[in-house]
């Protein structure tokens, strides 16, 4: 399995050479391409992309709003995130409904979604994908994962939230305002990954802290706290491919 990072760059105005564009990443397996997340970065350029299926975590503009003019191929979301994307010129053939907790099925890879908290207007999932012998979970916006035991079991790694590294941006929502929302620092994700035994994590989604940061700089510290948990860290970057076996 590859995957290839083609945007790693969160919700937010700043952009670098590093972190251009909206974050996606292709899943290659056996010749074939799945396509995560398709933000307004993407919008157009999916048909340069090609994919042969695209899979959505949620529907928020930079996930998914790149399909507002239709998609070359299959679509894969959940309910809630179609209800936004309800509109979009996508036939009816191409759109596949994704149930949390049930397994599907790729090209020989498997998608598992897990709720996880993050939006109210936009709820997401995390997807575990699994081809071969490699497991990885894929998350690039959260506050926390419900079944985070279940969803990280045997991963070998993490591809997560990189919006930002120590301060929660997360604020109560919800008529209670009860429910939090937003996205959980780089460091609990690293301590998930401690408990879980998660040995390797991978960030995307970068804020910006990250992509208007000096990185050498940031990256130290970011290893210094996956270092302290006994995870290994990389900050993912427009085009840094994975080769996993
Ligand atoms: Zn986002
Ligand atoms: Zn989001």
């Amino acid at each position: 399995m590859k995957i290839t990072f083609i945007g790693t760059r969160g919700y937010i105005d700043a952009k670098s050479r590093r972190h251009r564009r909206h974050s996606s990443a292709i899943i290659s397996y056996r010749s074939k391409r799945v396509m995560i997340d398709c933000g307004l970065d993407w919008r157009k350029k999916v048909w340069k992309v090609n994919p042969d299926s695209i899979v959505i975590t949620h529907g928020h503009p930079d996930h998914a709003f790149g399909l507002k003019d239709g998609s070359p191929c299959p679509v894969y979301a959940t309910e809630p995130s179609w209800e936004i994307m309800k509109r979009y010129p996508i036939p009816a053939p191409y759109r596949y409904l994704v149930k949390e907790r049930k397994p599907f099925k790729l090209y020989g890879i498997t998608f598992e979604a897990f709720s996880v908290l993050h939006s109210l207007i936009a709820p997401a999932v995390g997807y575990r994908i699994s081809g071969g012998r490699v497991l990885i979970f894929y998350v690039p916006d959260l506050v926390y994962i419900n079944e985070r035991y279940k969803a990280l079991k045997d991963v070998q790694i993490y591809i997560g939230d990189g919006a930002t590294i120590t301060n929660p941006i997360i604020r109560l929502s919800g008529p209670n305002r009860d429910v939090p929302i937003g996205h959980t620092p780089i460091r609990t994700q690293l301590t998930w990954c401690k408990k879980e035994k998660v040995p390797r994590a991978i960030f995307t989604h970068c804020g910006s802290k990250i992509v208007e940061g000096d990185e050498r700089v940031l990256g130290a510290k970011i290893r210094a706290m996956a270092k302290e948990r006994g995870v290994e860290v990389e900050i993912a970057y427009d085009g840094m491919e994975l080769f996993l076996r």
